[in-house]
């Protein structure tokens, strides 16, 4: 059942605004399965929206469309869906009447133009409008030898977008599309290398026409394997993705950290609080956005300890108030500074752990060479210190993420490899 999201305004098209209402959609219809082929956004122009609705009608079963319902001379919408369906607007009393009360609670005259907000192509259903004035549009077409078109026309203001969609949209495409069939999905998120590495790993898994099907997206180094199982039961279709579940994590082993929304300050804060240790940070070039994560999860008070955030880290070779070897002879991205980084903040907070990110080096900085910025993490604890250089060539834009989520994972695998140490010796 291919779907289509059309997304009406000239706000859209010339870029004054950003499309979010197809991201919404386009994630809220591919978690219960509906794959969506065509974004198309398209200006308040008649013949445009015309000419857009039909083609949408006949390459996809299912069209989402935002905007357009005002009340206003440029909403275009209704007057489109009538002319495209060859059938007249008619007025929905009911609706009228809902209208006239929003704005009487209001303690407002409703202006005449907004009675063109009840008015709706003959053979369609008003689709109620729990947060404004504009009701939407259901309406299947049908088409010669096929099944029936199902199309939507919500309002584009995205707050009431998403509760219309959720309350009356999402039931009528479910109730056409499973036709008994259950569907759901499952995320498995995995951390330390690179899309095709994984793709490698995975081998068959993330092969099209899998049963069930597994997709990877990659946002910020994090790699999502989605797992969507169709069937005719739930326990049907949670043992397919158990499976699949199992399968994936054999293969992607120790890069396999979380599921769901987990991401890698969740597992931390998580893996810390049940070993009874406590962390503390010290950042320069992540410029506090490992403390950020960390304070973000739920209960990290009980092993967070705190952190500093240098954005010099210079000011490390004379360290005011610290414990410790003096630096001045440590270049500011080396190893020796991360070490002596790490182990500085886990002598001030008195912490089990400490984790520090040095600098990110410019290009330029090296001499003359022209070599891939770095970055060095530190892990320290009482006995040891472990290091990593991380080369961070690629998008500056998610530079800090990366370093951020690169550093959680040091703890997270420190962590891991101890329980494995742990129940090995306990058995
Ligand atoms: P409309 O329903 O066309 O009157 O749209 C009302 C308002 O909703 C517009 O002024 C935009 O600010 C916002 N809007 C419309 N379409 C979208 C969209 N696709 N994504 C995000 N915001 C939108
Ligand atoms: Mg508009």
């Amino acid at each position: 059942m291919p779907a289509e999201i059309i997304s009406i305004g000239s706000e859209l098209t010339t870029g004054a605004k950003l499309d979010t209402n197809s991201q919404w959609l386009s994630l809220e219809l591919s978690a219960v399965g509906v794959q969506v082929h065509y974004h198309t956004t398209v200006a308040d122009d008649g013949d445009a929206n015309v000419n857009v609705l039909k083609t949408a009608i006949e390459r996809a079963d299912l069209v989402l469309i935002t905007g357009g319902l005002g009340p206003t001379l440029d909403d275009l919408t209704r007057d489109v869906l009538s002319q495209v369906l060859d059938v007249p607007l008619v007025l929905h009393e009911p609706s009228l009447h809902v209208i006239r009360g929003m704005f009487a609670r209001r303690n407002r005259e409703m202006p005449e133009r907004n009675v063109v907000q009840a008015m709706f192509p003959e053979g369609s259903e008003p689709i109620p409008n729990a947060r404004g004035t504009a009701p939407g549009i259901y309406v299947e077409v049908p088409r010669a030898g096929r099944t029936a078109c199902q199309i939507a026309a919500m309002p584009g203001v995205p707050s009431e977008m998403r509760v219309m969609f959720q309350e009356a949209v999402l039931p009528r495409i479910a109730g056409r599309q499973s036709q008994g069939r259950v569907i759901r999905q499952a995320r498995v998120n995995c951390f330390g290398l690179g899309e095709s590495a994984a793709e490698e790993l995975l081998g068959d898994v993330t092969a099209r026409g899998r049963d069930p099907e597994v997709g990877i997206t990659v946002h910020e180094a994090t790699i999502t394997l989605r797992i969507v199982a169709e069937g005719q039961s739930v326990a049907e279709v949670q043992r397919k993705i158990d499976a699949t579940k199992r399968v994936i994590c054999e293969r992607m082993g120790d890069y396999a950290y979380g599921e769901e929304d987990d991401e890698l300050e969740h597992v931390v804060v998580r893996s810390l609080c049940s070993a009874g240790l406590s962390l503390a940070t010290s950042e320069a070039g992540t410029g506090g956005l490992v403390a950020h994560r960390l304070t973000d999860v739920k209960g990290h008070a009980e092993c967070y300890r705190g952190g500093l955030v240098r954005p010099d880290i210079a000011q490390l070779a004379a360290p005011s108030g610290m414990a410790g070897e003096p630096l001045s002879g440590a270049s500011r991205v080396s190893r020796e500074m991360a070490e002596a980084m790490a182990r500085h903040c886990r002598d001030q907070y008195g912490a089990d752990l400490a984790l520090a990110v040095t600098e990110c080096s410019d290009t330029d900085d090296r001499e003359g060479v022209t070599a891939s910025p770095l970055v060095f993490i530190a892990l320290a604890d009482r006995h040891t210190v472990d290091c990593r250089e991380l080369n961070v060539a690629g998008d500056p834009a998610i530079l800090k993420s990366r370093v951020a989520k690169s550093a959680l994972n040091l703890v997270r695998l420190k962590l891991l490899r101890e329980q494995v140490v742990e129940s090995a010796r306990s058995r």
